[in-house]
């Protein structure tokens, strides 16, 4: 042992005389009751593995900083956004959605895109993804969804009926499966993707005039993407690629950054815009709203604990600092509540206080006591009650958000901008996609939509068809179907496509 070699010890800081023979009674014989070191070893490696994210489960995380470089104080109150030159740190945990933690890093799946900014006013969570839109625009059908990405029940194996059934059914989703199927689908790494919001937000002023926002993170290394050949490829080579390549990049000094920009609208806008603005399932054209570039995130220092850093840190889309706040976007709504619920599932009702997700640039203060894993960091010299008439926190009442009128039917109801599903996800195939791109696409969705039922094949290819006849012809053609047949589902409403493809034909 050489003099600087720490001795080996229990969990408990006593030492461990021998740590590679159990403690027996005779040679062979039984293993004592009384090796307290091996049951204590045993007893915490049993114990080793957490539940695994329900969605998101496969990872990689880094720190960084974002950097202020142009004034958008007219909009938000929040101080990390409050001067150009201001530097706040921040963690980032980039994801696949559908796999399990062994899952290949080059899977046709969003990524998610969640950043913590450890802000003065607290933890700012934004938990985006690597797409502008969602597949569905009500968190009500988010279990269902998910399932059908997930393995199916009885084989444990992913379904391709219940993939194409589930999306064939919820004609919303077209725009974000056209997302998918392109070759953006299939990132060459976490470094060569957008990152977007998705969702609204609300930013307020110092005057509490208030504004809709959407953020967009753009790739300084520029997009680059798998094509489906390379990226099956990779699945093979290498499962832990875009792991990997985040690591390894960072490790060299090559530090990746994106360039947030935002788009906002005004109240009175968004009460008289063509579209729902808060409905996921659309972007808002450029443009209508134009891009403001805000600042810059770099990252630039990887975790030193795979497990305590990236598997234990928890983000929310309700952790919100003064200055930005919710948007009456439905799928947001029910993140709000959702992130935290099963972060309290998997990790604790102290999750909080982890180093990766405590507050960093301030402390918290508050009345919450005890519960699993407390480690007594809010219960300092203060009551647990409020109001006290001694030392407590006390409310701050210029932290809260502007009010807003809000009026109308308590009801479950859709939005009331139903029938237009199909524009962008048509413009995006017209206006955006090259003509290679366009053959990837196809391509793409015809080989995995060719393994599902044929009805199902065509219930599909008919809202292809809506969104562009061009689309919907070629991947017809890709799958062998009968032109005529689709042109004529897409003529349907969506309940006549339902019950024409019932039997399978
Ligand atoms: P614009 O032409 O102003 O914007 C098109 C956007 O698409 C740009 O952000 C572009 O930027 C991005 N884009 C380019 N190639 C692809 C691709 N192969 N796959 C996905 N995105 C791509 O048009 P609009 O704002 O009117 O939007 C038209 C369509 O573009 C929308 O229906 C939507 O599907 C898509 N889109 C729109 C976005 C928005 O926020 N308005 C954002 C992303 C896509 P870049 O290459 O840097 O990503």
């Amino acid at each position: 042992m050489t003099e600087q070699q720490k001795i080996l010890t229990t969990n408990f800081g006593a030492p461990v005389n021998d740590d590679q023979n159990s403690m027996t009674a005779g040679n062979p014989g039984p293993i004592l009751m009384q090796d307290v070191h091996l049951l204590e070893k045993l007893g915490h490696f049993d114990r080793e593995r957490i539940p695994e994210r329900v969605v998101h489960a496969k990872g990689a995380g880094a720190y960084g900083y974002f950097e202020v470089t142009h004034d958008v104080t007219q909009y938000t109150r929040a101080k990390f956004l409050s001067e150009v030159g201001k530097k706040t740190e921040l963690f980032i945990r980039l994801s696949t959605v559908g796999g399990e933690r062994g899952s290949a890093d080059a899977e046709r799946d969003p990524r998610g895109f969640a950043i913590k900014f450890y802000t003065e006013e607290g933890n700012y969570d934004l938990v985006g993804n690597n797409t502008p839109i969602f597949f569905i625009r009500d968190p009500l059908k988010f279990p269902d969804f998910i399932h059908t990405q997930k393995r199916h029940p009885v084989t444990n194996l992913k379904d391709p009926d219940m993939f194409w059934d589930f999306l064939s059914l919820t004609p919303e989703s077209i725009h974000q499966v056209t997302f998918l199927f392109s070759d953006r689908g299939t990132p060459r790494s976490f470094r060569h993707m957008h990152g977007f919001s998705s969702h609204t937000y609300m930013w307020y002023n110092d005057e509490n005039d208030y504004f809709w926002v959407k953020y967009h993170f753009k790739t300084e290394q520029g997009i680059q993407n798998l094509t489906r050949e390379e990226a099956d490829r990779m699945k093979s080579v290498d499962p832990d690629h875009a792991t990997r390549d985040l690591h390894q990049a960072i490790e060299s000094g090559e530090y990746p950054s994106w360039r947030l920009e935002v788009q906002i609208m005004t109240p009175k806008q968004a009460e008289s815009y063509r579209f729902d603005p808060f409905d996921i399932t659309k972007v808002w054209p450029h443009a209508d709203f134009p891009p403001i570039t805000v600042g810059r995130m770099v990252l630039n220092r990887n975790p030193l604990n795979y497990f305590a850093e990236v598997e234990q840190s928890a983000f929310s889309p309700a952790n919100f600092v003064p200055g930005i706040g919710p948007s009456p976007d439905k799928m947001l709504q029910g993140r709000l509540f959702s992130y935290h619920d099963t972060h309290l599932h998997r990790l604790g009702p102290n999750f909080h206080l982890l180093p990766v997700n405590a507050p960093k640039a301030c402390a918290a203060h508050n009345y919450q006591r005890d519960g699993f894993m407390s480690f007594g960091a809010t219960s300092g010299g203060y009551p647990n009650y409020y109001p006290n008439s001694f030392s407590g926190p006390a409310p701050d009442a210029k932290a809260g958000e502007p009010a807003r009128n809000i009026s109308g039917l308590a009801a479950r109801q859709p939005y009331t901008h139903p029938n237009d599903d199909f524009v962008q996800a048509g413009d995006i195939y017209r206006k955006v996609l090259t003509d290679t791109d366009k053959t990837n696409l196809i391509g793409n969705i015809v080989s995995h939509l060719g393994n599902a039922q044929k009805r199902i094949q065509l219930r599909q290819t008919a809202i292809f068809y809506k969104a562009d006849s061009d689309y919907g012809r070629r991947v017809a053609e890709g799958l062998g179907l009968n032109v005529n047949d689709v042109v004529a589902l897409a003529a349907m409403s969506q309940e006549e496509r339902v019950n024409a493809t019932q039997e399978n034909i």
